[in-house]
């Protein structure tokens, strides 16, 4: 297993410079005093398709060959990586197959539709989406592009925080939602180049902490069927090169309540005027509950997208 460096990321970085979006870092002044700390908001919520995701999407294509292109990609998602796999086969004009959850929400299957891909859809508590997309690969030569267990994957998604630490200077913490571990893996690669001295945190929910008890265990630690409102960060387990690299880099990983989400969600829209999904909170949910003292620190946190159904959307926002 070869782990992406920073060196990749680089390349990724200038792969991607006229096609994703270089989002904004914005700031709260009502968190910051709050806090008594400076929080620099990396907003991939405004990044094409809503997510940090068509980074390592569009990274991960721009490496196939010609004869790889020709015969089609093929990836399993519950949204985000769905619609960023999807948008850049089509700026690659690559025939696209999205396996996806039944139970996965409508914006985000409406738009991988929309970007022209093909989608299949599955039973998460039943069925085996890798073994569905494995056998687009068998029997019909596609590529597979996973969400997270791929050293292009990464590279691109580490893009991001390359970004926010070249702008806002160093941090001393930076904290970064945390499912199979792709944006965490290539943030860490970034951070430790750019501002070795930042502690970086993986943060993920109560409900699925698998990488949680992974690191406390010192070995991969699979969650059958986790539970919680970040549907982005429900996968079961973290791949051994995300793994490795977590394991390798990370200050370590917290976890935040859906109660927790919710509020920061309703921050963000009523304070800051962003639609951050719930997924998207992770980082800031823990910033904003202090999971770790920051106290005078200067603070990094990764909103990873802004893609919720906008009748769910509805009921968070009036939840008390
Ligand atoms: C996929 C996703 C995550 C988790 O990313 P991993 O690379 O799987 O850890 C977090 N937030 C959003 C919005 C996502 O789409």
């Amino acid at each position: 297993m070869k782990l992406p460096n920073y060196e990749d990321v680089m390349r990724a970085s200038h792969r991607l410079v006229n096609y994703a979006h270089h989002t904004p870092v914005l700031q709260s002044q009502t968190l910051n005093e709050r806090l008594g700390a400076q929080v620099f908001f990396k907003c991939e919520n405004f990044q094409r398709i809503g997510a940090f995701k068509f980074r390592g999407g569009y990274n991960a294509l721009a490496n196939l060959t010609e004869a790889q292109r020709q015969r089609g990609v093929v990836a399993f998602s519950s949204g985000n990586h769905a619609q960023a796999v999807a948008l850049a086969a089509k700026l690659f004009q690559v025939p696209a197959t999205i396996v996806m959850p039944r139970s996965a929400p409508a914006a985000k299957k409406a738009a991988t539709l929309g970007y022209g891909a093909t989608v299949v859809e599955y039973d998460r508590l039943t069925e085996d989406r890798e073994r569905i997309a494995q056998r687009f690969v068998d029997e019909q030569g596609m590529t597979l592009i996973p969400p997270f267990a791929h050293a292009d994957v990464i590279a691109g998604q580490g893009t991001a925080v390359k970004e926010l630490i070249e702008e806002v200077g160093g941090l001393d913490a930076l904290f970064v939602p945390l499912g199979g571990g792709g944006l965490l893996s290539g943030s860490l690669l970034a951070a430790n180049a750019l501002n070795p001295s930042c502690k970086v945190y993986g943060v993920e929910p109560e409900g699925g902490n698998d990488a949680q008890q992974s690191l406390a265990k010192g070995e991969i630690v699979r969650l059958d069927c986790p539970q919680a409102i970040a549907d982005g960060a429900l996968t079961p387990a973290l791949a051994p090169m995300t793994f490795a690299l977590i394991q390798q880099y990370a200050a370590g990983v917290v976890t935040v309540s859906d109660a927790e989400l919710i509020s920061a969600l309703q921050f963000f829209a009523s304070r800051m005027k962003l639609v951050v999904e719930p997924t998207g909170c992770l980082g800031a949910a823990a910033v904003m509950q202090e999971r770790i003292p920051l106290k005078g620190m200067r603070v990094g946190v990764l909103i990873s997208g802004g893609n919720v159904d906008l009748a769910q959307y509805g009921q968070l926002l009036a939840t008390r």
